[in-house]
């Protein structure tokens, strides 16, 4: 046998946003690749942890998280999305989206079923998906809209094809799916009967006309969706890795035993902090979250625009695609390190959200970044020849 690493490492390199934050620090430059906010977290959600730590809220919980967050969850849910789930038994709270959707994942898919994927993907969904030896299947989503069609869905089908993954708004591509949309997903997972896994972590990050719709709530799809979101984003708490998601009790208890094997249960104190935050924060909190949101989009994009890097001008989430084909380079990493050289401003190479080579000429910046520093940001895209 010998010392050797697993068969797994085939499939496990450094993610790209991890590769460019590095680079990054390598030059001190501005990161734009890893979607860290860097805006102030609310005073609720700061007290409300520090209160807790003070309060000896320092153990673990239940696995499925603090009750008291459970039962905010399931308010907020209410509130935006009419749905009602059990916070005793229809909640998990679990390390950041990312690890609540490794849990349900773990617990709900086998090895060799395949789960279709909109591409541009989020990678993270990708590698979670290949840890519980599931196979992506990518379905493209199409410029300039990323539209898709019911036939273009039905083309993926297999009789292996056990889910479907909707990233609403989307990352990186800023898509925000319409009802119609929606609704054409609901009826292909009803039809051959899939569930369906949505992350709705930028469920507050919408910006014009658009409306995040809870995929959950179209009719006859509470039953087979597992709505995974966080906290990271919208208080600006990346570091506290406080995700959760909601489903049907049939599904719950599999999911939470899992995130008791792997994570015991998310940080206490932050759990608190969140729940504070969740019970405290009113509507305009998340009305000017939106709103401050896109002033950093419209701004950004446009400098975009003027230093001939093309946005794809994204309706949700903080990030941006642009068609970085004018800057020298073959790949989208030779022109993310070029833009890196230029500017000190690093990108994602489009690459790391595409399973094939379509991803070459596109690089994702994200625009979660406080004024001033935006401000740098844009004046150094003018920097470009
Ligand atoms: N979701 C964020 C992004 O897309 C951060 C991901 C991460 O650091 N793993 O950049």
């Amino acid at each position: 046998m010998g010392l050797t690493l697993s068969d797994r490492n085939a499939c496990m390199l450094q993610s790209e946003i991890r590769n460019m934050s590095i680079e990054c620090r390598r030059v001190g430059g501005i990161n734009l690749a890893q979607g860290v906010c860097d805006t102030p977290v609310p005073e609720a959600v700061l007290q409300g942890a520090a209160e807790a730590i003070g309060q000896g809220i320092n153990s673990y919980t239940h696995y499925a998280g603090l009750l008291e967050l459970r039962e905010a969850l399931a308010l907020k849910q209410k509130k935006f999305s009419s749905l009602t789930f059990d916070p005793e038994c229809e909640i998990i709270v679990s390390a950041g989206a990312t690890g609540a959707l490794y849990c349900a994942f773990q617990a709900l898919l086998n090895s060799g079923d395949e789960v279709i994927v909109f591409e541009p993907f989020y990678g993270y969904h990708i590698s979670t998906l290949q840890a519980a030896e599931a196979v992506p299947v990518y379905l493209p989503l199409n410029l300039p809209d990323w539209s898709f069609s019911a036939h273009d869905l039905e083309r993926t089908v297999t009789s292996r094809t056990k889910a479907i993954i909707v990233n609403t708004p989307a990352n990186p591509s800023g898509k925000v799916f319409s009802s119609d949309e929606l609704e054409i997903i609901a009826s292909f997972a009803e039809r051959f009967d899939l569930f369906v896994f949505t992350d709705e972590i930028y469920e507050h990050f919408v910006y014009g006309d658009c409306v995040h719709r809870s995929f959950a709530s179209l009719p006859g799809m509470r039953e087979r969706t597992i709505t995974v979101s966080g906290s990271s984003k919208t208080f600006s708490v990346t570091g506290w890795r406080i995700g959760y998601l909601f489903c049907d009790a049939r599904w719950a208890q599999a999911i939470g035993y899992f995130n008791d094997l792997v994570y015991v249960c998310a940080p206490a104190p932050l759990q608190a902090g969140v729940a504070t935050g969740l019970r405290e924060l009113g509507d305009d909190y998340y009305h000017n979250l939106a709103v401050e949101y896109q002033a950093k989009r419209d701004r950004f994009c446009e400098a975009l625009s003027l230093a001939g890097l093309h946005p794809s001008i994204p309706d949700g989430a903080y990030y941006v695609l642009a068609d970085v084909s004018r800057i020298p380079g073959l790949t989208g990493k030779e022109r993310a390190m070029h833009i890196l050289q230029k500017t000190g401003l690093a990108s994602v190479p489009g690459g790391a959200f595409y399973h094939d080579k379509r991803g070459e000429k596109m690089v994702r910046f994200c625009f979660a970044k406080e004024d001033a520093v935006l401000d740098e940001a844009i004046r150094r895209l003018q920097l470009l020849d």
